[in-house]
Parts: structure tokens; C-alpha cells; sequence
């Protein structure tokens, strides 16, 4: 080989291991400089907002929401409500007009909110505008209700969704929220053993009669060795008349379930869907 062709030769495999020094250090730097941004996410957050307002909050919370807002959001108290269904009933007595009718199936029924307002969007966030990551604050404050009511379930079950209801939302949120308060406070979740067999028309412009009677025989116990003799935590977005609650427990009872404490976001009557809601005017007991 030549002189010159010794050099040439020399002077390109220089090159290449610098080329592979700077892969191997630019690779390097990357995956730091990636590091770096993530710790710095995690340490000092500067995009996490009140999920009401969208003012910045000062720290990472659990519960997405600012002081101000949280004010603004009328949780049911005790002293107020129902004792069998947990509606705000301020100065009417023990029980509602409903559960003094006698037809109420669950045990124990409580929600966190009225629904209204703020409420009322957060609820119509995570189940018509694809804010399935809503679910996170709203199991927190399940949770905490669960906690302070001294209920001890056995499993927590959702309320289901007929297939092609879950199909249209892409998830269930009554089973975000009971997967959250599973997370939260240990007891076990099953959302597999009661299925929604049939799809249920419009039900908030029924009467209530008519409620119960599209709700009957739409869910199914399809594991009953997993509810038996268990104390069930069921979860849902909204409790109105109870009809969903009740079709629900009905069958879980029918499966020897031994107790049903239902617990919800919030009690109210909601307004029938508008075109806004995706064309959701479906079912708001779904
Ligand atoms: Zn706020
Ligand atoms: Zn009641």
C-alpha cells in the first residue's frame, strides 16, 4: 500500500470512531437531557389546573381542583339527606318521599354532590366529552366518602354498560371511577360480574314506572360464586330515582349477594341531553 493510500485509509476510520463517539455521546445527552425533563415534571408541575377554573394549582394534589372551586361544589351532608338513598331532603323527615314508598332494593344508598353546576359538568365531562382522565379527582372524592360513611364492603362492583354503550364511549365510567376507588382504598374489584344485557331507551324523559320497567331483566349476575354471601360496593356516575341502582341490587340479591351499598358522585335529577352532548339523549342512567 502506498504512502498516501495509508493515510487516506487512516484518516476514514478517524473519522468513523469520531462519528461513533458522537452517536454514542449524543445518544448519551438525549437520554439525560429526557431524565432531566421528566424529574423537573414531576418535581415542579407547571401545567397542573384546577379542573373548574384552569388556574394553576400550587402543588400536585390528588383532587384537581382549587380551594374556590371546591367551595362552590354542595356536598350532601348527613343531617340532610335520606337515610336509605342518601337524597338531600333538608326538614322533610327520615326518608324520602321514594323510599317511603317501600320500593327501594339496596341496603344504603350515598352520593357526594348535588348535582348541579360544577358537578354537573365534571359528570358530563367524563361521559359525553371524552375526559376519561376526570375520573381520577372523582374517585378521590368517592373514596373519601366511602371512608368517612365507616362503610366495610367486600367488593366493589360498577354499574355496567350494555356492549354497545361502551362501544360508542370507548369505556365505562362508572368502572374508571370503581377501579380509582379500588386503588384508593384496597377493597377488590369485579367488572365482570354483572353484565348489562340489554340496551335501555331514554330514561330521563320516563316517568318513573316506566324506568323500572325498561330497566328490568338488563342486568345479569354471570358469576354468582364471585358476589355470594359478599358485601358489594356499587358504584356509579348519578343516582336519580334509584331505578338503576335498584335493577342492579335486584339481581346481585338473586345471587345471594348478602349486602348493597351504593355509592355515587352525585343525587339529583339530571336535564334531558342536549345535541351538544355528543347526541347522547340515550341513557343518562347509563
Ligand atoms: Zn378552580
Ligand atoms: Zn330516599
Amino acid at each position: 500500500m502506498s504512502a498516501e493510500k495509508t493515510k487516506a485509509v487512516r484518516n476514514i476510520a478517524t473519522k468513523s470512531k469520531s462519528k461513533t463517539k458522537t452517536n454514542v455521546f449524543g445518544n448519551c445527552a438525549g437520554i439525560f437531557v429526557k431524565i432531566y425533563h421528566k424529574a423537573c415534571t414531576v418535581l415542579f408541575p407547571s401545567n397542573i389546573k384546577c379542573l373548574i377554573c384552569g388556574d394553576d394549582l400550587k402543588q400536585k394534589q390528588d383532587i384537581e381542583i382549587c380551594d374556590k372551586c371546591r367551595l362552590k361544589l354542595r356536598e350532601i351532608t348527613e343531617s340532610e339527606c335520606c337515610t336509605r338513598c342518601g337524597s338531600p331532603i333538608a326538614g322533610q323527615g327520615k326518608f324520602c318521599l321514594n323510599c317511603q314508598g317501600g320500593d327501594v332494593e339496596f341496603d344504603i344508598a350515598r352520593s357526594v354532590f348535588v348535582y348541579e353546576n360544577e358537578v354537573k359538568h365534571l359528570i358530563s365531562g367524563l361521559k359525553y366529552n371524552n375526559k376519561p382522565y376526570l375520573s381520577r379527582t372523582l374517585s378521590c372524592f368517592l373514596a373519601e366518602k366511602y371512608k368517612s360513611l365507616g362503610w366495610q364492603a367486600d367488593l366493589i362492583i360498577p354499574v355496567p354498560l350494555s356492549e354497545s354503550r361502551k362501544k360508542w364511549r370507548g369505556y365505562n365510567q362508572a368502572a374508571l371511577l370503581a377501579e380509582g376507588v379500588s386503588d384508593i382504598i384496597g377493597v377488590p374489584i369485579n367488572t365482570e360480574a354483572l353484565v348489562k344485557i340489554k340496551d335501555t331507551d331514554t330514561q330521563a324523559s320516563l316517568t318513573l314506572a316506566e324506568r323500572r320497567k325498561n330497566l328490568k331483566e338488563s342486568f345479569k349476575v354471570v358469576d354468582k360464586y364471585a358476589v355470594r354471601g359478599k358485601k358489594i360496593l356499587l358504584i356509579d356516575d348519578v343516582m336519580t330515582t334509584g331505578s338503576t341502582a335498584n335493577a342492579c341490587t335486584h339481581e346481585l340479591k338473586k345471587a345471594h349477594a348478602d349486602r348493597v351499598l351504593v355509592l355515587t358522585i352525585a343525587h339529583g335529577k339530571p336535564e334531558i341531553p342536549t345535541q351538544s352532548n355528543i347526541n347522547s339523549a340515550k341513557n343518562f342512567t347509563n
